[in-house]
């Protein structure tokens, strides 16, 4: 439900530093007619004239897989953490406690020579633990270890709201324990696919070798690592079936889970991990369950072991000595198509974000957010939430008893801006100067127990999912609210010194976005509560579902690189709010025009009209140029569809788009078959 989706690269790390040129030092920050093609007609390829100059000029990094607006702010937001990082990881022994953990942890990931010094040692004590195991009972109580630290081998445990009461939080087992990003890289016959097989392979061989076994140990070690991971891969759900809530509400007590899995020892392997006692859970997919279950009835211990070190040794590659770093990079490579490995002082700016985002996010905020930002945004999503309210209204194909409900569900709605209320506390976590695996250990272990300490207890509704610095938003069925870290409330998303026309299309579709996400195909399955209930009349969910399946099919015909399409189904909550948060973020516009006619977003400025600026500030928010490796990757993965198509695919289906733009009839950017859901 997030807005965009950064992908799930593995950190990696190199022993130079290189000082890079900024390759798009030439390109305006925010929106700027510069990055207009006049010579495109807007109705044939509003994308292209919205993004046509910009993309003429912008390169991507070396060190990155794409360049779009995200990135683009992510590395204005990566120099902004490194200046407070340097400075807090001056040795000074006065420091406050917040300064001493985010100092002391980047000053530690930042020693590449001590990672050179080490090789594999610092990972030892855990290898050891897994190799000292003698029977499968005992395996239960590595892998529970595994899972504290960090790597997630054969399956996920953590804790999250009941999906039928929200107020409740308990505890999830789910599928995982893969190396590649989705089961289809493991079952597809497509070139592409049996490459990515042989580069893990590739991988796993090399990163056994580096850490000590011999060249048959390790060639073995891959194919007992590829032939566990393909059958967890054919027993895991697919991203589009996930997407349904319904084939993940699978609430058991702990005797029926035991009994799906006896070998699990699920009792012993609670008590590991610290669990509170609990009487219940979702066992999100029970046919995976029982795969695991055979997997490790059938497999050796000897192959179990083999299997959950290549976890550990797999999730602590990025930070070792160069050769395991490198290893991972050519497989991160391979996925990506990015070209270079990121600096060393990026990887730890990210690392420290992801460990102790809430440490750095505090030193982040002071630095660049401000009450200001906080009441404009607020008065944004005020304007969005009436103009949603207004489209409800609307509607045509829903009626009263839908409406009424509906609108129930939106005044319900919370949203959280910029950072949160309360601050996660770490003081009692330890971080260690020049000890970097031991940080990283403690630092999963404190953030998984946290997660394990939640089961059973009621949802604390204040916590965020996100940490500040994120260049991203999202919407959350089970607290159903809308959430905007400081990190995205930047040019060219949110510019103060431009006029609210051009934000609208920015944050304003942002905002909508994540709105609309409370009523897509997803979203409308949850009440106001947060609970899956179904407050639909029967008519009106049928009516939904043909609306939706407008959107599915329109998308489905898109293609993300070569010939791959886009998986529409797998698209759609995102597609539905990509159109629908335009549609009300204009409508908000409208709205805020006809209320001040004398402000700058109602003037004609450059010569584009408030309406032609809102789509240019919208398609701006998209520009991008992707490697084709991630394209296809993220045509596998990834729930949103292509900046290219979250710009097409909207406009065609807004008759408001072609009257802003005089399109007419038959061009491509006024679609026959227009699809509107909200
Ligand atoms: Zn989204």
């Amino acid at each position: 439900m997030r807005f965009y989706l950064l992908p799930a690269f593995c950190v990696v790390v190199s022993l130079f530093t290189i000082a890079q040129t900024d390759p798009n030092a030439s390109l305006p920050p925010g929106y700027s007619i510069e990055n207009i093609d006049k010579t495109i007609d807007p109705c044939v390829d509003f994308y292209q004239y919205a993004c046509g100059n910009w993309m003429k000029k912008a390169v991507i990094p070396p060190d990155r897989s794409q360049w779009v607006s995200f990135a683009e702010v992510q590395e204005r937001n990566q120099a902004t953490m490194r200046t407070i990082l340097e400075k807090a990881s001056v040795n000074d022994p006065h420091h406050d406690g917040i300064d001493q953990k985010i100092g002391d942890f980047y000053s530690s990931c930042m020693d590449d020579k001590a990672a050179d010094a080490g090789g594999i040692d610092p990972l030892k004590p855990e290898l050891t633990r897994v190799d000292a195991v003698k029977d499968k009972a005992a395996l239960i109580d590595a892998i529970a270890r595994v899972h504290l630290i960090g790597p997630n081998p054969l399956f996920n445990f953590y804790s999250a709201p009941d999906l039928h009461n929200a107020d409740q939080v308990i505890a999830y087992i789910d599928q995982g324990g893969l190396s590649l990003p989705d089961r289809n890289y493991y079952i597809k016959d497509d070139p592409k696919m049996v490459e990515m097989r042989q580069h893990l392979v590739e991988y796993v061989t090399q990163v056994f070798t580096l850490a000590g076994h011999s060249p048959q140990q390790s060639a073995d070690a891959a194919q007992t690592v590829m032939r566990i991971e393909t059958a967890l891969a054919k027993a895991s759900m697919d991203r589009t079936l996930r997407r349904d809530p319904k084939n993940r509400d699978h609430k058991m007590t702990r005797e029926e889970a035991a009994a799906l899995g006896p070998n699990f020892y699920l009792s012993r392997y609670f008590k590991d991990v610290g669990a509170p006692s609990f009487t219940s859970l979702n066992v999100v997919n029970p046919d995976f369950f029982k795969q695991v279950n055979a997997v490790l009835d059938t497999e050796s211990l000897d192959a179990l072991k083999t299997y959950v070190s290549w976890h550990l040794l797999r999730a602590a590659s990025p930070w070792l000595s160069k050769p395991f770093v490198d290893a991972n990079f050519k497989m991160q490579q391979a996925l990506t198509g990015q070209a270079q490995i990121q600096d060393r002082w990026k990887r730890c700016v990210d690392l420290t974000d992801n460990s102790l985002g809430e440490a750095l996010g505090q030193r982040y905020v002071e630095e660049t957010f401000g009450p200001e930002g906080k009441q404009r945004m607020l008065k944004m999503v005020d304007a969005l939430e009436k103009s949603l309210d207004q489209d409800i209204r609307g509607l045509p194909w829903m009626s009263d008893d839908t409406k009424k409900q509906a609108k129930i569900k939106l005044d319900a709605i919370r949203n959280k801006i910029g950072y949160p209320d309360a601050w996660r506390d770490y003081s009692k976590l330890k971080v260690e100067r020049g000890d970097l695996i031991g940080n990283l250990t403690r630092a999963n272990e404190f953030e998984s127990s946290r997660q394990i300490a939640k089961i059973d207890k009621p949802l604390d509704r204040k916590e965020w999912g996100m940490t500040p610095p994120t260049v991203n938003a999202y919407y959350s069925g089970s607290y159903n609210e809308i959430v905007f870290p400081a990190g995205i409330l930047q040019p060219p998303f949110f510019d103060k010194t431009v006029d609210d026309a051009v934000n609208m299309g920015g944050i304003g579709v942002v905002i909508g976005h994540e709105l609309t996400h409370g009523f897509d195909d997803q979203g409308r399955k949850f009440d106001p509560q947060g609970n899956l209930r179904d407050w639909w009349t029967e008519q009106d969910g049928k009516e939904f579902e043909k609306r939706v399946s407008c959107v599915a099919d329109e998308y489905s015909s898109f293609i993300a690189v070569d010939d791959l399409h886009l998986n529409g189904r797998l698209t759609l909550g995102e597609n539905t709010a990509d159109n629908g948060g335009a549609r009300i973020a204009l409508n908000a516009l409208r709205a805020m025009i006809a209320q001040d006619p004398n402000s700058k977003a109602a003037q004609t400025i450059d010569g584009y009209t408030p309406e032609q600026r809102f789509f240019l500030g919208f398609g701006r928010v998209w520009c991008q140029k992707q490697r084709p490796e991630l394209s296809r990757m993220l045509a596998n993965v990834d729930p949103h569809s292509p900046g290219r198509f979250r710009v097409d695919g909207v406009v065609q289906n807004m008759p408001e788009f072609q009257k802003t733009w005089s399109c007419k009839t038959g061009q491509p950017m006024v679609s026959a078959n227009a699809c509107r859901v909200w």
